[in-house]
């Protein structure tokens, strides 16, 4: 196969922002087609949904899916029975269990079920992953707080359930934590705030643990004005590491290691290309597994109500 020809389904904030210049930027890869209620792109077939995109659209072998997760499973399972190739933006489902079926359906047609977890190639991720592997890592700590009203201004899905609310960006850090780390961890405990008038949590903090011991705790919060957190802050026994800015930066034993530009979604469309070649899938739940564990253990708090 020369060209994988890709269409987006769901053109909304990260279609447009990241996926849109990712597939510009990456050989190997064109954009083909829209499959959106609302949005085209000028010259380009489009599409109201999915179901007119296979039957009706031009030839296709991959589709992204830059959909919200509560629809994304009919949308990945349709486009595999047709023979495509699908990315899955992240989370990968709105529940754990609604995977299986798709990594059974795209093994049966060899065809490629990516997973993404963009924030795992931040720039600094993978740095930092090689710091720890060769310290004894003693507590982590992880900020993840951001202006929900900034970064997902009238995005109604986020705060219905399978929404995710704050673990939609939370998630990111739990997929960067089972990265860097080398021992897998569990939740031992969580505390959800939830707004009166919403049906998902404004803001969460997680106790996670290893079989050591290993304390690992997560505040995640939608309300935080002014400057904006995204860090992980690790204790070694020889010296402190901090990831900062949602992995674009890293700072180890005082000095600054990597103060990088964010090319994630280029990285992850070679991955995908360099995936169809051979219709492997790549599928990883643990960060999923950890929210999923995060609402199952979770005491709830009601707090204000929270308008757009
Ligand atoms: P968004 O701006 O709300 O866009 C989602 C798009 O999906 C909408 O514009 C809409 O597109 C389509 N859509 C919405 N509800 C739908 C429904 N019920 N049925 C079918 N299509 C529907 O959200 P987003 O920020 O792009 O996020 C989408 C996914 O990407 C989320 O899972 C999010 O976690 C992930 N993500 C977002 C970011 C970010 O910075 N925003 C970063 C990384 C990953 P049409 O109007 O075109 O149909």
């Amino acid at each position: 196969m020369s060209e994988l020809r890709v269409a987006i389904a769901g053109f909304g904030k990260i279609a447009r922002d990241q996926h849109v210049p990712a597939i510009a930027a990456v050989d190997g890869v064109t954009l083909v087609a829209v499959a959106s209620r609302n949005a085209s792109i000028p010259g380009l077939p489009h599409f109201t949904t999915i179901e007119e995109l296979l039957h009706d659209g031009p030839e296709i072998d991959a589709v992204a899916l830059c959909t919200p997760p509560q629809v994304r499973r009919a949308q990945a399972a349709a486009a595999l029975r047709a023979g495509k190739h699908v990315m899955l933006e992240k989370p990968p489902g709105a529940t754990v269990s609604e995977l299986d079926p798709l990594i059974a359906l795209a093994a049966e047609r060899q065809r490629t079920l990516f997973a993404t977890w963009h924030s795992r190639h931040a720039p600094a991720v993978e740095p930092a992953r090689n710091w720890l592997a060769s310290r004894r890592i003693a507590k982590v700590q992880i900020n993840w707080k951001e202006d929900v009203r900034v970064w997902h201004p009238g995005q109604d899905w986020i705060w219905q359930p399978g929404g995710l609310g704050v673990f939609d960006p939370g998630i990111n850090a739990l997929s960067i934590l089972t990265r860097i780390l080398a021992e897998p961890v569990f939740v031992t405990a969580a505390e959800l705030s939830f707004p009166a008038n919403r049906e998902a949590p404004i803001a969460a903090n997680l106790s996670i643990s290893d079989a050591n011991g290993l304390p690992i705790s997560a505040a995640f919060d939608f309300r935080q004005t002014g400057p904006q957190s995204w860090d992980i802050i690790v204790d070694t026994d020889d010296g402190q590491l901090v990831l900062s800015r949602g992995g674009a930066r890293l700072a180890a034993g005082g000095e600054t290691l990597v103060e990088a530009r964010d090319e994630e979604y280029p990285v992850l469309y070679r991955r995908f290309v360099a995936l169809t070649k051979t219709g492997a899938s790549d599928v990883d739940l643990t960060p999923l597994r950890l929210v999923a564990d995060a609402f199952l253990l979770g005491s709830r708090r009601i707090v204000e109500p929270f308008e757009d």
